[in-house]
């Protein structure tokens, strides 16, 4: 099997850490923000010529995807995962108009997908609000729209295997049962989610190939991912 494409779109999110940091809310034992360090330099004396960088960051920071042991204590980790979920047909919902904050109901995605959309599908929300992303501050997650009660259901119900984000992903409705109620409710069934995805606007295909494949880490809920759409 060949897989044909004309074109790569680059969806990832920069992991630069002068420009991503990730909060830290109550019941983190430390903060582990993006940071890389020089640990060899090419110069050294005695040393190989070799320059090693390593660095510390969340399994969390920039674009990754998220296993349902995220939200579900014994949940499927990430090695557990066949890699083809990470790699097939995904379609896209416009929904700049939910800027600034505003609610993602069942009839829009109804609206935007009924036709198109098919039960093994990745769905990736575009917004744009990621492609001037500044560095996760309040506005940032205050202007993210979110997915109403209904129409996470929706995905569901549609059998979408992973919901991508290029907006803060952790708001729900007002009144939700719980904190992070649809993130949780997703992994409860299953689903996969992509957060931290940007350039959406510039894939102009109804349909295209999602790819975003994690590590090979054992034992993991999340792991970052280079995703990038194959048009
Ligand atoms: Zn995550």
């Amino acid at each position: 099997m060949t897989t044909q494409f004309q074109r790569i779109v680059d969806i990832s999110l920069e992991l630069d850490p002068k420009n991503f940091a990730m909060r830290t809310p109550a019941g983190f034992t430390k903060d582990m923000q993006f940071e890389m360090e020089v640990i060899k330099e090419h110069d050294l004396p005695g040393g190989a010529g070799q320059i090693v960088r390593g660095m510390h960051m969340r399994l969390h920071a920039g674009s990754h995807v998220d296993a349902p042991e995220h939200n579900v204590r014994g949940g499927t980790q990430i090695h557990q995962l066949p890699l083809d979920l990470f790699i097939s047909d995904a379609v896209i919902a416009d929904l700049r108009d939910k800027m600034p904050g505003r609610a993602i109901t069942e009839k829009d995605l109804q609206k935007r997908l009924d036709n198109r959309i098919r039960k093994g599908d990745r769905l990736l929300l575009r917004t744009d609000h990621n492609n001037s992303y500044d560095g996760g501050s309040d506005r940032w997650m205050k202007e993210s729209p979110y997915l109403t009660i209904a129409a996470t259901m929706w995905c569901i119900e549609k059998g979408v295997v992973i919901v991508g984000y290029d907006f803060y992903h952790g708001n729900d409705e007002p009144g939700a049962p719980r904190v992070f109620h649809n993130s949780r409710t997703l992994s409860e069934h299953g689903v996969i989610t992509m957060p931290y995805l940007k350039n959406l606007d510039q894939i102009d295909s109804d349909r295209f190939t999602l790819v975003g494949l994690p590590l090979k880490l054992i034992g993991a809920e999340a792991s970052p991912v280079r995703a990038v759409a194959l048009l």
